[in-house]
């Protein structure tokens, strides 16, 4: 196999990537459960919620808003639209909670993007709802250290095509960096750009991939520095 060409631009994913994001909302599901005990079992909650969620994507995009209402369209339809009051407004407050949560980077993020800084073009492609997207790159304190950043409601090969001509770079010299195998390797592939996949603790199981992975896989974000190793100097700047 050949060496792929030193990357100009690398493009990290947010959620689960940069910031913890899954984990939250898997705490909330928890507690979704529990309110759900009286009308479903925690399974079947899981699955009609999964179920329920794919298919307002086409109304609702990404993100904990279109989480809670398809969580209130579950409990809606489980309760024969007799769903109480009180079990409405805890739904809205753990989709508040999940909304206010502070963001918490993963650990050698900083480092790892200020290593890389002069040295290739920094970009960031986030996947979900545009305010709350908006409001975690702020809260990060990151949105400085990238040339861009792109909030986009899919990750799919045309968002890419896209982004890779409005920064006008070959797809063979871009690299995207990131935890989810549907969204941030296989459609940058599909293009013939690079990918590297730093898998998270735990997957959405929307965006379960079956199959070995047939990319490079990382540990940690601080490996993209070695593996990015014959880039130029942070003097070579495109
Ligand atoms: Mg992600």
């Amino acid at each position: 196999m050949t060496e792929p060409d030193p990357p100009r631009v690398i493009a990290f994913d947010g959620d689960d990537t940069l910031w913890h994001s899954e984990v939250h909302f898997q705490a909330v599901q928890d507690r979704l459960r529990a309110l759900a005990a009286p009308w479903l079992s925690g399974d079947e909650l899981d699955r009609r919620l999964l179920a329920t969620e794919r298919t307002n994507l086409t109304h609702y995009g990404y993100g904990v808003k279109s989480f809670a209402l398809s969580s209130l369209e579950v409990l809606l339809d489980a309760t024969d639209g007799d769903l109480p009051g009180p079990a409405i407004a805890e739904l809205l407050g753990m989709a508040k909670e999940l909304l206010d949560h502070p963001v918490e980077l993963l650990d050698g993020v900083v480092e790892t993007l200020d290593a890389l800084a002069g040295r290739v073009r920094l970009v960031l492609i986030t996947k979900g709802d545009l305010y709350h997207q908006w409001c975690k790159i702020e809260a990060s304190g990151l949105g400085p250290r990238f040339e861009r950043t792109e909030v986009v409601h899919e990750k799919d090969p045309a968002t890419y095509r896209r982004i890779l001509t409005e920064l006008d770079v070959d797809p063979q010299r871009f690299l995207m960096v990131g935890n989810s195998a549907r969204s941030d390797i296989l459609p940058v592939l599909e293009l013939g750009a690079q990918a590297v996949q730093i898998p998270y603790e735990v997957t959405w199981a929307h965006e379960h991939h079956d199959g070995a992975p047939h990319w490079p896989v990382l540990e940690r974000i601080g490996d993209v520095l070695a593996y990015a190793s014959a880039l130029p100097e942070a003097t070579d700047r495109r």
